[in-house]
């Protein structure tokens, strides 16, 4: 599974090609935030099951990507382009985890809960499993390693989606 870094990057690439330009805020209570911000959070949001004890259950699924939709409905009622761009920042980090590695059963994600209880990984491992062991040097080593090559193969995405924002934003302006 890629590390909050990968997660971050995925939901702000997407985020951004759904949502376009990217000075635009989105209306959190009384608070605005930078829509960059808002997609880098929805990306990693799914891992707040970490607090909890539990790793790649329901905040990995389908299911939980339509209540981030709904409550972005709720803050944003008159944006459904920001919906859309919640959910599909959200649902970055279900495919980036499904096409990690894992390591720590259950192996994969519930990705189509509450359609079905299953847990699914892809064949294909393109990101590295996160060591948490962070105390040991390998550990580190293989961090740098996850980090990096998360750099490398979402890093252009990012630039190329931030630009094509600015692009848009230009020729709309
Ligand atoms: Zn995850």
């Amino acid at each position: 599974m890629p590390t909050p870094l990968g997660h971050a990057l995925g939901g702000l690439a997407v985020g951004v090609l759904v949502s376009g330009p990217t000075t635009r805020m989105l209306t959190v209570g009384r608070r605005k935030v930078p829509l960059l911000v808002a997609w880098s959070v929805c990306g990693m949001l799914p891992d707040l099951d970490f607090l909890v004890g539990a790793h790649q259950g329901v905040t990995h699924s389908l299911g939980a990507l339509l209540v981030v939709a709904l409550a972005t409905q709720i803050l944003e009622p008159r944006r459904p382009v920001l919906w859309v761009a919640a959910a599909a920042a959200y649902g970055s980090h279900l495919v980036l985890d499904w096409l990690g590695s894992d390591t720590v059963a259950p192996i994969g994600i519930m990705a189509l809960w509450p359609f079905d209880g299953g847990f699914y990984l892809s064949p294909y491992e393109w990101f590295f499993p996160v060591c948490r062991d962070y105390w040991l040097v390998a550990c580190r080593a293989d961090l740098v390693q996850a980090v990096t090559w998360e750099l490398v193969s979402l890093g252009p995405l990012v630039i190329a989606v931030l630009l094509f924002g600015r692009f848009r934003r230009g020729r709309a302006g």
